[in-house]
């Protein structure tokens, strides 16, 4: 087939065999939210790409390289949102959710980064993410983190690993980047030429580099943590208490810096050593200045964002069946009288909740069995003109050794329902 139009390079299409592990992966997260009292929050797709250079800070991967950004028939600069905590705090302050009140919002939808495609790195993906604003203390960086670790609870997935750092107040994190720019300038030969750029615009990031050659300039840098100032190390002994008493194990990684400007005091990162090199599930952290930099008034603020496609492939890893879609009934409808009783039945059982799928077209009965048998259902029902005209129905059990029997078409939800 010449010429067939492609999806676009790194945007997928999740097909039907793939959407019901989604759909329940996230539904256990939705319910997760709820069960926290987190509210939904409905963001657009685009933005004024100045709030994101704005908020992500010029000097990140994202800004620097990874954005969609284009020019509308007005003229206006749009971009594609590469990640929601922008947005989301954008509409907070436009439509006054900051004034004299708290927020525990969550949002979940498609992200857009123009990145080399590969395993777990895509240019349309998707994130859940939640925020929080209002509150200045560690509670809620711990029920944050409580939170996500319900959720992989729930999925089964148990080879997760929880990373934290703090990155201080800006204060003390401007008295530290002088040191670390003081340490890579006298080691400048062992750079790589990304971190050669990053030491001009923005030499934190270099401890975040992922190149193998760079880790052992990295491990010997001057670390943050010990140039916290003294609130911001207090939210992070009391943070670390708090864990604790959650029972919730951590790891403190001190060259965990995060990509964006606008993070603040507590960083951290859920990672998983199943997925080869993209290894980050989860990521967030505080970000007390970023409502003011837009233009709001003070409000401090915390949340993360979970990548969907990562976690849904270790979902598939841990073999986790619970997740698979599932069909109760498949009808087996044979002839036009059949058909017309049938559908009308069909109707009815998803009354009571259950999902049928009822045989459209034609196709003999071994046929339609065989379909039966390949939808996953439980039990196949069977309708043939005999069974019209005696007011019957065929009930076949397929996923256990149990034989066929026929029953009154009117007594057919006793059999079914428990
Ligand atoms: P990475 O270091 O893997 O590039 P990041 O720091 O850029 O991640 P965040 O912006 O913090 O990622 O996004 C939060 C989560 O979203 C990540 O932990 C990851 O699970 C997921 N994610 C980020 N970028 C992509 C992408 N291009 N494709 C798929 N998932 C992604
Ligand atoms: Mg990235």
């Amino acid at each position: 087939m010449a010429n067939i139009i492609q999806a676009v390079r790194g945007m997928n299409d999740l097909l039907p065999d793939q959407t019901s592990t989604w759909q329940a992966v996230e539904s256990i997260i939705k319910t997760t939210l709820s069960e926290y009292a987190y509210k939904e929050i409905r963001l657009p797709l685009l933005e004024k790409t100045t709030l994101f250079s704005r908020s992500i800070g010029g000097a990140t991967d994202i800004v620097e390289k990874e954005m969609y950004t284009f020019a509308d028939r007005n003229g206006d600069n749009l971009t594609l949102r590469p990640e929601g905590t922008a947005g989301c705090v954008r509409a907070g302050i436009q439509n006054g959710l900051f004034h004299n009140q708290t927020q525990r919002l969550w949002y979940t939808g498609p992200m857009f980064r123009h990145e080399r495609p590969q395993k777990g790195r895509y240019r349309q993906f998707y994130q859940t993410g939640v925020e929080c604003f209002g509150f200045d203390g560690p509670d809620i960086d711990c029920e944050l983190i409580a939170l996500s670790a319900r959720i992989w609870r729930k999925l089964g997935l148990d080879n997760v690993k929880l990373e934290l750092n703090s990155l201080g107040s800006i204060e003390s994190r401007t008295a530290y980047i002088k040191v670390l720019t003081a340490y890579l300038s006298d080691n400048t030969d062992e750079l790589d030429e990304d971190s050669k750029r990053r030491l001009k615009s923005n030499p934190l990031r270099v401890l975040d580099s992922k190149n193998p050659d760079m880790q052992n300039i990295i491990e010997r840098a001057p670390k943050l943590i010990d140039y916290l100032d003294s609130a911001s190390l207090e939210h992070f002994n009391q943070l670390k208490k708090m864990l604790t008493s959650h029972e919730i194990e951590f790891h403190i990684n001190p060259r965990l810096v995060r990509g964006l400007d606008y993070y603040s005091r507590t960083v951290f990162e859920w990672t998983t050593d199943q997925l080869g090199a993209q290894g980050a599930i989860c990521a967030g952290g505080r970000f007390d200045g970023l409502v003011a930099q837009l233009g709001g008034k003070q409000v401090p603020a915390v949340g993360f964002a979970m990548g969907l496609e990562r976690i849904i492939e270790l979902v598939k890893i841990n073999g986790s069946t619970m997740l698979s879609g599932h069909i109760d009934i498949y009808m087996c409808l044979l002839g036009n009288e059949a058909k017309k009783t049938g559908m009308l039945l069909a109707e009815k059982l998803r009354d009571k909740s259950l999902s049928v799928l009822a045989h459209c077209g034609d196709g003999s009965i071994k046929s339609q069995l065989k379909q039966a048998d390949k939808s996953g259902a439980k039990v196949a029902l069977i309708l043939g003109e005999d069974e019209v005209g005696s007011g019957k129905i065929i009930i076949k059990p397929l996923r256990e050794k149990k034989s066929q029997y026929s029953v009154d078409q009117k007594d057919i939800f006793s059999h079914l329902l428990p």
